[in-house]
């Protein structure tokens, strides 16, 4: 008797369009210009159409639109972050990605299957219970959950007692997901389109044209373009645009690696996360078994990462999940992302008033995509920064106000 086949990932949903959005010549100028074709950038864009009516726009993208980090990652979207200003705005963001589909009319493959933050030792325990309990009080779903529990969720995660790390319990968010992040770019490259704002592919921004202390205009490899505001969302090529306009960062850009195994059944049903071995394992709509660990040590552009790396992360992974141990790698690859101390973003207006800089989203500002972008559509709306974005202002590195996930919740991505 044959076993009938899985249902085709996305079944039941619409099929890809044959018209994804026009290819325009750049117009003279616009009334906002924003660098970097991400999905920050594509989510921006779409947001000043949709919640402010602002269509006299422009995204300019040096390659292709998703080339960047958002079609490189892995798709990791949750919101329990230990900061009050973390999870505010992760948190609004989440929101947005449950309605994401209806809203941009676009299959993205959200899938809320939770996920595990593995503790391996006391000061895990109480690092993961306190991240919790804030979780709680900033309305997040949040628990913290033993090894019967964590089996109940995840019958492959190795549960024994003798392994060099052995997992004594996770904080666990049910509503955490994944969604298939070159299908969410397109989705709101697409929508952002049909509103009549210009996507310009292979259009580089070279410099910038300034008047006082404004921004007047960008020059790029497709001549100069005239702009009322300009945001930079270009992730691991920021410091070579402000560098540009003499104003410094503390950003500096790694290579980030992922990769991905063969096709394999059903067999994962959640994200693991294990910060202390270092590693994250979900299983993609497809099949393939999706795995990232942290930065290469080293600053670089390369969308390739060090073996090293990928040694390491491998070898925590089968101690984890021992059932992988014969699962084959079918390829990596690397993004270039822009690390921040702390880390959290930077989303503030620089001193040319009209000029906006998002940037420092590391490795975790996929997630933030639909939240940020509406953030920042409302910043350059009103020209005003959103509330939820002054904590992650450029002055937080003068006056010391820092948001250190890092040091609290310990988590990347
Ligand atoms: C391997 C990997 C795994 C990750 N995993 C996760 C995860 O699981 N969850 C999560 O939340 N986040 C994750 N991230 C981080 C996340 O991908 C980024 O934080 C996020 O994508 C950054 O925003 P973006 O999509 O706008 O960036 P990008 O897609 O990088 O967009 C920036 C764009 O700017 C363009 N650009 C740059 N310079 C110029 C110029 N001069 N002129 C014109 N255009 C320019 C670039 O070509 C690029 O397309 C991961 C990243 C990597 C690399």
């Amino acid at each position: 008797m044959t076993t009938p086949l899985p249902a085709r990932p996305g079944a039941g949903l619409p099929d890809h369009p044959r018209f994804l959005w026009r290819n325009p010549e750049p117009r003279r100028g616009y009334d906002v210009v924003i660098v970097g074709g991400g999905g920050h950038g594509l989510a921006t864009a779409h947001y000043l159409a949709r919640n402010h009516g602002i269509t006299n726009v422009a995204v300019l993208e040096k390659g292709w639109l998703g080339g960047g980090n958002l079609a490189r990652n892995t798709t990791l979207v949750r919101s329990n972050y230990l900061w009050d200003a973390s999870a505010t705005i992760y948190e609004h963001s989440l929101k947005l990605w449950e309605g994401l589909e209806e809203d941009l009319g676009y299959p993205i493959l959200f899938s809320q299957r939770g996920v595990l933050n593995l503790a391996h030792s006391e000061q895990d325990v109480r690092d993961s219970v306190r991240r919790v309990e804030a979780n709680k009080l900033n309305g997040i779903d949040a628990s913290w959950i033993g090894p019967d529990e964590i089996a109940k969720i995840c019958p492959i995660v190795n549960l024994s007692d003798g392994i060099r790390y052995p997992v004594l319990g996770a904080a666990y968010q049910p509503r955490a997901g994944i969604a298939k992040h070159d299908y969410v770019g397109w989705g709101f490259a697409r929508r952002a389109d049909e509103a009549g704002i210009d996507l310009i592919q292979g259009c580089e921004v070279t410099g910038f044209v300034t008047g006082g202390d404004r921004v007047t205009g960008v020059r790029t490899s497709r001549g100069t373009i005239g702009a009322g505001q300009v945001l930079l969302c270009a992730a691991g090529n920021t410091t070579t645009l402000t560098d540009m306009l003499g104003l410094r960062t503390p950003v500096q850009s790694h290579p980030l690696q992922a990769l991905v195994s063969e096709l394999l059944e059903p067999v994962h049903p959640c994200i693991v996360m294990s910060n202390a071995v270092h590693v994250y394992v979900s299983q993609a709509h497809k099949g393939e078994l999706v795995m990232g660990a942290g930065v290469d040590a080293y600053n670089g552009y390369g969308q390739r990462g060090s073996f090293h790396v990928i040694e390491r992360q491998m070898s925590a992974a089968v101690e984890l999940f021992p059932v992988f141990a014969r699962a084959h790698l079918l390829r990596s690859w690397a993004g270039t992302v822009d690390v921040c101390p702390g880390p959290s973003p930077i989303v503030d207006r620089t001193p040319y008033g009209n000029l906006f800089l998002n940037c420092g989203w590391g490795t975790g500002g996929f997630k933030a995509t639909p939240g940020i972008g509406w953030c920042l559509a409302d910043t350059l709306a009103n020209d005003k920064i959103h509330p939820y974005l002054e904590p992650f202002s450029l002055g937080r590195f003068v006056t010391g106000a820092l948001v250190d996930e890092h040091g609290a919740a310990g988590v990347a991505h």
